[in-house]
């Protein structure tokens, strides 16, 4: 625990001219009015303030703020007010310790149009005098590092506000520390599970990854030294909640150790950064588009590094942030690093305050009296992984990026979002895939004749949009199955002189239904319209044996069974033998996949990929539902690409690694190219997707491989 003193000696370290009387008072007042509160924890109440004022040294806070630190609780107590800090502690304490206090009574959970109207109390309060929402930020860091001892719902009520406004505050104020804190303590309390699955696997990893950090760091160290230009060079993982989010955007494992590591190189001046540059570039080859220059172009919150990734000693990615030591301190102390310290007190001249968009924020607030206006301007910069977008009559609509007139038909009605058959943004006709950006108006066109399809699916972003066009598709489909099964049973029944209506109504076919376990009659038809039944099956309940002997079999079944050979995959049809099954090419599915099967006329099944183009447009009514039998072991073909650095010795580790997880390679083609890069494409037997992970898991690992992927899927 943090000691008066300790904060005293930390505040005189960065401002030797601090008069911190009015330190020491704020702590002897707070004393008196906590006297006898405790926390949660069992702690008496004061840790808390000091704590709190503790974190503001941390962000080199002048000593009105520390002082603010220490009483920011104390006017929720019955017996002090406002009136009585001004009195005691002056005007300018006071408006801070009712800043803090009134954004302390913000609900960031309540309604959509609430939480608007109390961001902008926010942001106007920020805007006022930042000094408020860095004491708050500080109150609530604390707060999440004692989070524990609060009941469960509480407890995600304060992480996910913590990780949805308070986190990119601080990371938009620049305060790199206070924001991965704040992430990785909101994301240990939203999802415990995973973020102690991860932290035990980094921890676990530890000593292979110093090594990695110290090989890494002395090449790079050498060969910039070797330049003439010194530096400084360090590695350190990424927070957990990074990693997380990494790992989920694009869905993989962290299993090698490099994925988590970024390595940072400071030199002495802005010409050094370009040289380092250049220097590493020169040898190490770089990834392509992975370069970012926040020197010449700085990030609105004044950030400024090189950024890029190369592929290193191992073949492996390498992160590499360059920077002198100015932009150092700006990267991790944000806007504290422009606080400017005159006769011991802080001075925010608006000249020299190179928060761009603090500044914005002031300009707007000032220009724009609508509330609602304002916040939208704010949000969006706020929050950029959301587009706002307007309805013709004006009310905004919250979308995640990437959304399209589908999803805005669907939030507005499901009938709506069936029947839309394209859009109009801020006037201008446009395809429903169109991605919706920030500050257009959407008006949907419907039409009756038109309905949802499946490739819907793969540009409807909301999960509700998802979830209607599932429905509709599946009840479509049913509906469909149901059309097909009773024109192949009026067929059959027809052939052997029977009626099926007549035979439904007198309940005989309901009799059937039961005797094979369906509830209705219905789900019968719909059972032989999804082939899983021949129709001749129920037929041959209404007639005499050797009648049936000599029919001839269903048209289906014809289709179904004329190259009578068995197939050697392990594609079943539910129930029904005997079927000719062909893979597309297109597509190439391999067990595992998600599969759909199209009935071909003389040549029985072919099986897709759900996600195949071919599958999504060709004719929905020869749809068949297929599955992967899996009791049936058979090996399908795959090709893999495989690009790698060219270097002795690489195609004979490749044929390895994919021998070792048991797979023949039937087929190898090498091909190298100017930039001493090799692309190899490989032909497999694999049993399936899993199967095809491993090889793919096997061959990534090895070093100077630079991407491996599946082909022709
Ligand atoms: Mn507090």
């Amino acid at each position: 625990m943090i000691r008066l003193n300790d904060i005293l000696d930390r505040a005189l370290s960065y401002n030797p001219e601090a008069d911190l009387e009015v330190v020491k008072r704020a702590y002897v007042f707070s004393a008196k009015v906590h006297q006898g509160q405790v926390r949660l924890s069992g702690e008496p109440y004061l840790v808390h303030p000091i704590e709190v004022a503790g974190v503001l040294t941390d962000l080199r806070m002048d000593v009105d703020s520390i002082g603010t630190g220490l009483l920011h609780d104390v006017v929720e107590d019955a017996w002090t007010d406002l009136e009585q800090i001004e009195r005691i502690f002056g005007k300018e304490i006071s408006f801070l310790v009712d800043g803090v206090t009134k954004i302390s009574q913000i609900s960031f959970s309540s309604s959509e149009k609430k939480q608007a109207e109390n961001l902008r109390k926010m942001i106007v309060a920020m805007t006022k005098d930042v000094r408020v929402i860095l004491i708050k930020l500080a109150d609530r860091l604390h707060n999440m590092r004692t989070l524990e001892y609060h009941e469960e719902d509480r407890r995600v009520k304060i992480a996910q506000e913590t990780r949805n406004i308070y986190a990119p505050l601080a990371q938009r104020l620049g305060i790199n520390w206070l924001k991965s804190e704040l992430e990785d303590l909101s994301f240990m309390h939203l999802n415990p599970e995973r973020y102690y699955r991860l932290a035990k696997r980094i921890a676990k990893s530890r000593k292979e990854r110093e090594k990695y950090i110290e090989e890494v760091e002395g090449i790079v160290k050498g060969i910039l030294t070797k330049s003439g230009v010194p530096a400084e060079v360090s590695g350190r993982s990424k927070n957990l909640f990074s990693i997380n989010q990494k790992m989920e955007k694009y869905d993989l494992d962290f299993d090698q150790v490099y994925d988590i590591i970024a390595f940072r190189v400071m030199v002495g001046s802005i010409k050094e950064c370009y040289q380092a540059l250049g220097i590493i570039h020169s040898h190490w080859k770089p990834v392509p588009k992975r370069f970012k220059d926040y020197i010449a172009m700085p990030k609105a919150n004044g950030y400024q590094s090189l950024h890029t990734t190369v592929i290193g000693p191992r073949g492996e990615r390498v992160e590499i942030q360059i920077r002198t030591e100015q932009m150092h301190r700006v990267a991790e102390a944000g806007i504290a690093t422009h606080w400017k310290y005159k006769e011991g007190k802080v001075i925010q001249e608006k000249g020299d305050w190179e928060f761009a968009w603090l500044r914005q924020l002031l300009e707007w607030q000032q220009e724009v009296p609508d509330a609602s206006e304002f916040l939208d301007t704010v949000k969006i910069d706020l929050f950029p992984n959301e587009v706002y977008v307007f309805t013709p009559r004006g009310d905004v609509k919250e979308f995640p990026r990437g959304a399209t007139p589908v999803d805005f038909a669907y939030s507005v009605h499901t009938d709506i979002g069936n029947h839309c058959a394209g859009a109009k943004l801020s006037g201008k006709i446009v395809s429903l895939k169109t991605e919706l950006k920030n500050g257009d108006i959407v008006e949907i066109i419907t039409s009756p004749t038109k309905s949802p399809n499946r490739d819907w699916l793969r540009f409807a972003k909301t999960s509700r949009a998802k979830a209607k066009i599932r429905q509709w598709i599946s009840r479509a489909e049913r509906e469909r199955k149901s059309a097909l099964g009773r024109e192949l049973l009026e067929k059959d029944f027809r052939k052997h002189g029977l009626n099926l209506s007549k035979l439904i109504r007198s309940g005989e076919v309901k009799r059937v239904a039961r005797e094979r376990n369906y509830k209705e009659v219905e789900s019968l038809i719909v059972a032989v319209g999804t082939g899983v039944i021949p129709p001749s099956q129920i037929s041959k309940r209404f007639v005499r044996a050797e009648d049936f002997q000599s029919e001839k079999a269903s048209a289906l079944q014809k289709v179904l069974r004329k190259p009578a050979k068995r197939s050697p995959t392990a594609i079943s049809i539910k129930g029904v033998d005997d079927i000719m099954v062909r893979f597309g090419k297109c597509c190439n599915p391999l067990p595992g996949d998600n599969v759909i099967g199209f009935i071909t006329r003389g040549r029985g099944v072919t099986v897709h990929k759900t996600d195949c183009p071919w599958a999504l447009e060709s004719d929905q009514e020869r749809r068949l539902e297929v599955q992967w039998d899996l009791r049936e072991q058979s090996v399908r073909p795959v090709k893999i690409k495989v690009v790698c650095v060219d270097q002795p010795g690489m195609l004979a580790q490749i044929t390895h690694s994919i021998s070792s997880v048991d797979v023949n390679i039937q087929h190898a083609k090498i091909q190298t190219t100017m930039d001493k890069t090799a692309i190899g494409i490989f032909e497999l037997n694999v049993r399936d997707t899993s199967h095809l992970r491993s090889v793919i898991r096997s061959v990534e690992k090895i070093g100077g491989v630079i991407s491996v992927e599946r082909l022709g899927a």
